[in-house]
């Protein structure tokens, strides 16, 4: 294949024990997941049928411990999430088999421009500038399946210059792994090398330049970096 400028090099996360590194296709992520989550956002929480996604571009990821303060916003919020990765997709994937789906569970932060989200939230617009940043989406190394199985209950928090933000069970998520693979596998065709951020707890708050956090997924992934 000849192309006429050089091809962007792929978004990519390391896997705990191997080598060979995981390729980011798309980054999808569930909104409002957790009901303390939603009723801190003022916003209602989600029926079991009615799932909000959106997504973020696979550039966004950040890998290293170093993580840009984005432009024009003054309200940069931290959101730590589990991340879900694929090693297979599909569409219409029955609940009952899309973990077979799963290749591996990291953890994440959802960065969010948060003054930029309230103001298109005010004006019915979308979240993408809100969300969908440039180094929008530090994430850790992935934890394989094959090693772990299948979390549905570990602890998940956020420290922040050694202070506790956000600290839940992943077993509270209203929507569980599984179920947000389905729900995401009716509206897009779910490729290999997708991730997905599953929503976030309550606690959400600002992060400011010289901030460090550490972002745990209890025994399974873990995730240092500062805000530069
Ligand atoms: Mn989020």
């Amino acid at each position: 294949m000849q192309y006429i400028i050089e091809p962007a090099p792929l978004s990519s996360l390391a896997i705990m024990g191997g080598e060979a590194r995981f390729p980011v296709h798309r980054i999808y992520c569930i909104g409002r997941n957790y009901a303390e989550h939603a009723k801190e956002m003022g916003a209602d929480v989600v029926s079991r049928g009615n799932p909000v996604f959106f997504q973020k571009p696979a550039d966004a990821i950040v890998t290293g411990s170093d993580v840009p303060y984005p432009s024009v916003t003054r309200e940069l919020h931290h959101e730590v999430e589990m991340v879900v990765a694929l090693a297979h997709g599909g569409r219409d994937i029955d609940p009952a088999r899309a973990l077979e789906c799963v290749l591996g569970y990291g953890v994440g932060l959802d960065l969010t421009r948060r003054d930029l989200q309230a103001a298109a939230k005010a004006k019915g617009l979308p979240w993408d500038t809100a969300k969908g940043f440039d180094g929008s989406a530090p994430v850790s190394a992935l934890r394989a399946a094959s090693e772990i199985g299948h979390p549905s209950r570990a602890r998940l928090c956020l420290r922040v210059n050694g202070e506790i933000r956000q600290d839940t069970d992943i077993s509270d998520m209203i929507f569980p792994v599984a179920d947000i693979i389905a729900e995401l596998s009716k509206l897009f065709e779910l490729k290999p090398g997708d991730l997905v951020f599953t929503g976030t707890p309550a606690g959400v708050g600002p992060l400011g330049r010289g901030d460090a956090f550490v972002a745990e997924l209890e025994g399974i992934a873990s995730l240092r970096g500062r805000i530069i």
